[in-house]
């Protein structure tokens, strides 16, 4: 039965328009000879994907017999998805294409603590002057895609008991947002979607990817053989709360010893108050190393030790090729990396570090919103999605 369902997804127009997203202008015989297919089925699902602009046609330079054979390309600037990556006290926002290009984008203030109704209503407001100031119309969005501070259920894109969060227990994000823009949305946490816009910028030759934001709390998203994975609920990732041995320290989680309560932001800058130095958060304590306070650099460098240490279980369990460091922390740069290197290092087996790659983010504050649109492109081009769109 699996094999009947792939064998019909891999020929359908979803799967062509795949072939095309690599920005590669084709003729027919090369989508034949990519496929399988006929020619004669290659035209009729290309005039499928042509009808609904999905794929553009075009003449091209490639003579054969005298006259230039059409050449068909993916038409990624059609449609528009709506990225937001709302944090605490910030969001970040986007227009972006669904060839990846961004299209209009900016950072706003907007506390999370207002609850939904607010703080959506306010993401909607902006979207609506995005999209002006891009040149688009409503008409041409395709779909939206939020980051949520908090812990979400994958399956019903609604917040689970987020700390930060009061008022959004359960909030239906995707049916009250979707009926404000009038197009589908999905919703995941902020350290999913910085994972997916990870994995977008280390490139498709990166299959297991591990990106760890390291702020005032801890947690990492896991991209598995390409696709991210979120687990049964949507829980997977949650590193912050493994136990670390020896640590005794207790945790906003109600349990005593974990990571993030030995190495988050928060637990960093507690302990720099009680030497007597003024810190609130991951920020504070990242100026205080830069401005050369030793107490800050050194409980810096021993964060990222006990996350390496973690991160070495992790890597002989999972065997990823890149784990990238994001979030405030990650920007104290080498004195948190070099932590974090020479543990795994120490402590993975030598197969599993041969070619790991341990680096900063590449998109730092903008690795959200660019995976939210990156999670929105995937879903409304996977090849099913697309079939059903050209059958219907
Ligand atoms: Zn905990």
């Amino acid at each position: 039965m699996a094999t009947g369902a792939n064998v019909q997804t891999s020929t359908g127009a979803g799967a062509l328009l795949s072939i095309l997203r690599d920005g590669r202008a084709r003729t027919r015989a090369e989508l034949a000879e990519l496929t399988g297919l006929s020619r004669s089925t290659v035209s009729q699902r290309l005039d499928g994907l042509i009808d609904q602009r999905w794929v553009m046609a075009g003449d091209g330079a490639i003579s054969s017999g005298g006259r230039p054979a059409a050449m068909f390309t993916f038409n990624g600037g059609a449609r528009v998805v709506l990225a937001a990556d709302l944090g605490a006290t910030h969001a970040r926002l986007a227009v972006i294409d669904l060839a990846m290009t961004v299209l209009a984008e900016r950072a706003v203030e907007l506390p999370i603590d207002a609850g939904p109704e607010r703080t959506l209503g306010a993401v909607a407001g902006a979207f609506d002057e995005l999209l002006r100031e891009a040149g688009r119309e409503p008409g041409q969005v395709c779909g939206a895609g939020v980051g949520l501070p908090g812990p979400v259920e994958h399956g019903s894109g609604r917040p689970v008991n987020p700390p930060i969060m009061p008022g959004w227990d359960g909030f239906a994000v995707p049916e009250w947002l979707g009926a404000r823009l009038e197009a589908p949305v999905l919703v995941d946490n902020d350290v999913n979607i910085m994972a997916l816009g990870e994995h977008w910028a280390a490139g498709p030759a990166v299959d297991h990817l591990i990106f760890i934001k390291m702020g005032t709390g801890i947690g990492c998203g896991i991209i598995s053989g390409g696709k991210l994975h979120r687990g049964a609920q949507g829980a997977a990732g949650d590193v912050g709360h493994i136990r670390v041995a020896d640590a005794d320290v207790p945790c906003r989680c109600g349990n005593a010893g974990c990571l993030e309560a030995v190495a988050g932001g928060a637990s960093m800058a507690a302990a720099l108050r009680e030497a007597g130095t003024e810190a609130h958060g991951s920020r504070d304590v990242v100026a205080l190393m830069r401005a050369g306070d030793l107490r800050a650099t050194r409980l810096i460098r021993q964060a990222g030790r006990e996350v390496g240490a973690v991160m070495a279980s992790i890597v002989n369990f999972f065997n990823p090729s890149v784990i990238v460091i994001g979030g405030d922390i990650a920007e104290a740069g080498e004195q948190v990396l070099a932590g974090v290197r020479e543990t795994i290092y120490s402590r993975s087996l030598p197969l599993a570090t041969q070619h790991l790659g341990i680096r900063a983010s590449e998109l730092g504050d903008r690795a959200g919103v660019i995976g939210a649109a990156v999670m929105v492109v995937e879903h409304v081009l996977a090849p099913d999605t697309i079939d059903r769109a050209v059958a219907g």
